[in-house]
């Protein structure tokens, strides 16, 4: 299974192609822009509580076979948050001041 290359920040919904060097992600593939990470949700994931990290990216040249992405696309569905930003910001404020690693 490859990784789900969401198309959009959730919070913000800028676009995030798969070249984007300001997606991060967690490791349920919850898909933001550095910026909402960082000034936003301070590194805690609104939808599970983990952390984030950059996303990697996806070649689009074909340098093996099948692995671009042209022949692997990134994801067309848009992902929209389901917490009103009220409810992220206590949440964000709960758990930032715990390390990803202890969370
Ligand atoms: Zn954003
Ligand atoms: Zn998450």
């Amino acid at each position: 299974m490859a990784l789900e290359l969401r198309p959009n920040c959730e919070y913000c919904d800028k676009d995030l192609p798969p070249n984007a060097t300001e997606a991060r992600i967690c490791t349920f593939e919850c898909t933001f822009c550095a910026d909402c990470v960082e000034h936003k949700l301070h590194n805690v994931c609104p939808n599970c509580g983990g952390g984030f990290a950059p996303r990697p990216i996806r070649p689009a040249k074909e340098w093996r076979a099948g692995l671009c992405t042209t022949k692997r696309p990134p994801s067309g569905e848009r992902v929209h948050l389901s917490y009103s930003q009220d409810e992220i910001k206590a949440f964000s404020a709960r758990l930032s001041d715990i390390p990803p690693a202890a969370r």
